[in-house]
């Protein structure tokens, strides 16, 4: 049974996958999720059912449009599969649970944010305003610690970055210091804080390597919205275990 329950879950992690690289697209510009459908951005041919199958459609058309031959971006098929992924993650991590329900809405909205920030630099409200009411409810339903251990997360989470972003004029936007808030209220405080310090991780490590192989230049801002989700997806998953292994090698 539990096969079946994982394979149903990945199968509508990559649907929704193939519909968060919408909403991370256009609601940024403004644009309707619904309105109006995907078209080649070369050929502008509608695409069909055929075209829209998460990950396999790329792999079979060779990621090329069926109509005009142009690339298709690689993006699309990344996050259909990450969001595939994360879905079957959480449910193997926390079975059918009102945790595992969280975990997989947590997830989709850093997919959303990912790619909205990786492509415009921009953490757009609509779509933290979309998350944060389903989000704060599922948590007030399955709190698994005192309710102000969520709380202080959201203060932690918040307040860090606006820090941050008045410090560095400009590094981090307002749309992080939402993000980093909601994602506070969700992790809790202690996750809260491990996910602020595998982001910073992430970010130094990976802007070195862009910046010493030449593909971004030293100032070039990067966004950091994709690190505090990677950090959040992580700290969600495995916090509590990473923050025990820590305390019991100190202690
Ligand atoms: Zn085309």
């Amino acid at each position: 049974m539990t096969i079946f329950i994982a394979i149903y879950i990945t199968v509508v992690g990559l649907l929704f996958g193939s519909f968060f690289n919408v909403v991370g697209l256009r609601v940024p510009v403004g644009e309707s999720v619904v309105r109006p459908p995907s078209r080649c951005g070369n050929c502008g041919t509608r695409l069909g059912a055929k075209d829209m199958i998460p990950v396999f459609s790329y792999i079979f058309s060779k990621g090329r449009c069926r109509h005009c031959g142009t690339k298709v971006s690689p993006i699309y098929p990344l996050f259909e599969a990450a969001t595939g992924l994360l879905f079957l993650w959480m449910f193997l991590r926390f079975g059918l649970t009102g945790t595992a329900a969280l975990g997989i809405v947590l997830a989709g909205l850093c997919i959303v944010v990912t790619i909205a920030d990786l492509k415009y630099m921009r953490i757009p409200n609509k779509v933290l305003l979309f998350f944060a009411p389903i989000l704060i409810v599922l948590r007030l339903a399955f709190m698994d610690a005192p309710w102000w251990h969520y709380g202080l997360g959201g203060l932690f989470g918040g307040g860090l970055i606006l820090l941050i972003a008045l410090l560095t004029k400009g590094g981090m936007g307002m749309g992080d210091v939402k993000l980093f808030a909601l994602c506070g209220v969700v992790l809790g405080i202690g996750p809260a804080v491990l996910a602020f310090m595998l982001a910073c991780a992430f970010g130094t490590i990976v802007g070195m390597l862009l910046i010493s192989f030449k593909i971004v230049q030293r100032r070039q801002p990067v966004p950091f919205g994709p690190w505090l989700a990677l950090g959040t997806m992580i700290a969600y998953l495995y916090g509590t275990q990473i923050i025990g292994g820590y305390f019991s090698l100190i202690g």
